[in-house]
């Protein structure tokens, strides 16, 4: 097993500063192993024991976060003038080197992933991956029939760029589902923009085999469960 500081065990395990797990570590009675430590570079394995007044704590490597994205909220780990979806998880959840896995437009609301784990975040961003990710859309004008079989056969954006094939379902005259399994800038809007349509709106339902559960709330959050991920 791999071998971490003391001090950010604590931050990860507590949820709190690498300064103040600096300070519990003289404040509090902190064991590894059943021995105290005090020096915040005391490095152990990761599997070891630790308590912290006598407490077990538990320390997770990684953390996985489901949101349903609000509109108006940017894709990004941090930005200077404009909220983003890790300044908007709940207290719980923050922790360093949080990212979005892929990114939704900041007009784009449904489900976002959000990781401190970078190898997952690449492999299901990676077109490789073929991860499919289905997506809602209100166009601004009539679907019609035969755009199944242009998006089936790949579409060809104007910038030249060929999309693989997507399924296409027409749900109403303006409404349709479409799954995709590359993750291409502006990709949806872009595809339905050969066809001459804008998308009015646009909401990610499913990454994967993971759907965004009806009981999420437009800007909450959860930790994902061990079934969930392997969705992914
Ligand atoms: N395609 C888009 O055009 N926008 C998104 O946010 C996601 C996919």
């Amino acid at each position: 097993m791999a071998e971490i500081r003391i001090d950010k065990y604590l931050s990860v395990a507590l949820n709190i500063s690498r300064t103040d797990a600096k300070q519990l570590l003289k404040k509090s009675n902190i064991t590894v192993d059943g021995a105290r430590v005090i020096k915040s570079d005391f490095k152990l394995d990761e599997g070891a024991e630790v308590k912290k007044d006598g407490i077990t704590l538990v320390y997770k490597k990684y953390i996985y976060i489901m949101m349903n994205k609000p509109a108006g909220i940017l894709s990004a780990s941090s930005d200077q003038r404009v909220k983003t979806v890790v300044d908007i998880l709940p207290e719980h959840l923050k922790r360093d080197g949080l990212f979005p896995v892929g990114r939704l437009d900041k007009d784009t609301t449904g489900l976002l992933i959000i990781t401190d784990d970078g190898d997952f975040g690449h492999r299901v961003m990676s077109p490789k991956s073929h991860t499919e990710k289905c997506y809602q859309a209100e166009l601004d004008g009539e679907l019609k029939e035969e755009y199944i079989d242009i998006f089936r056969q790949g579409v060809t954006l104007a910038s030249g760029e060929k999309c693989l094939s997507a399924k296409l379902e027409i749900l109403g005259e303006r409404l349709a589902e479409v799954t995709v399994c590359e993750g291409k800038y502006h990709q949806i809007k872009r595809m339905f923009g050969t066809v001459g349509l804008g998308v009015n709106r646009l909401h990610r339902k499913r990454v994967g085999g993971l759907m965004l559960p009806e009981n999420l709330p437009s800007g909450e959050a959860r930790e994902l469960t061990a079934d969930e991920i392997a969705l992914i």
